[in-house]
């Protein structure tokens, strides 16, 4: 796994030292997996790439260090924690709404000695009457469609930040379909980014939206209603 990371990290011209705490974060999750469900990916090289060099990639197109992010539905902490690993000096929020998968996050960073971390287990759609629009970033991958996953995050993110969204290359009709959400949640699309994972034939994209105006205040709704009918 050492060096698939390490040849990955260097092609996306980051610190090829991350490359150990990187799998060091691996092995703890892999080792969680065993007697809990994080991951259905165990191949460690498939780890190293689909996961690890996966969210290493996202910072080919956005910069965390100094800024406040919040990983929304970050599960066995993807892109949260290889982002924060990455980047000193971000402050990186864990939001899951599985409160054992922010138990193992909880333990897991200690291990690892990462701080500027913060650990949230509730629901996004709630964690907005708290903190909204108090981040610079939100983050997600693989928690919603992107109309749902909107209503999600954006009220998350302040007027002048950015919402992250890691899809599947093959999500344009997906985009069109939130194209209503982003803009009544006050948000733009200001850049769809496609990505070939290091030392992979794998093509994923990340939707950049940047957060234009506040959110209303009606949003988000209760969950059965994002869902039922989503924006
Ligand atoms: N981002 C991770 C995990 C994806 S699985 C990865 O890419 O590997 C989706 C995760 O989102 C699950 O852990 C689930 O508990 C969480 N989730 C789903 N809806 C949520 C919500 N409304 N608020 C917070 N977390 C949510």
């Amino acid at each position: 796994m050492r060096d698939i990371l390490r040849e990955g990290l260097r092609e996306l011209g980051l610190d090829e030292a991350k490359a150990e705490p990187l799998e060091a974060f691996a092995r703890l999750v892999l080792e969680k997996n065993r007697v809990m469900n994080l991951t259905a990916i165990t191949d460690e090289a498939d780890f190293a790439r689909l996961h690890l060099l996966d969210c290493a990639a996202l910072l080919t197109v956005a910069g965390f260090d100094g800024k406040k992010t919040v990983d929304v539905g970050t599960g066995a902490g993807f892109p949260g924690v290889p982002l924060r690993i990455l980047c000193p000096d971000a402050r990186m929020t864990l939001l899951d709404s599985t409160s054992k998968r922010v138990d193992f996050l909880r333990e897991a960073c200690g291990t690892l000695g990462l701080d500027g971390v913060e650990f949230v287990a509730g629901r996004a759609e709630e964690f907005a009457a708290q903190r909204r629009e108090s981040f610079d970033v939100a983050t997600s991958r693989a928690v919603a469609a992107l109309p749902v996953l909107c209503e999600l995050c954006l009220p998350l993110v302040r007027v002048g930040g950015q919402f992250l969204a890691m899809k599947s290359a093959q999500s344009d009709e997906e985009l069109a379909s939130a194209a209503h959400a982003i803009e009544t949640l006050g948000g733009r699309v200001s850049r769809v980014a496609d990505y070939t994972i290091p030392r992979s034939d794998v093509t994923h994209r990340v939707i950049v939206i940047d957060k234009v105006k506040p959110t209303p205040a009606k949003y988000p709704r209760a969950f059965g209603q994002i869902k039922k009918k989503p924006l």
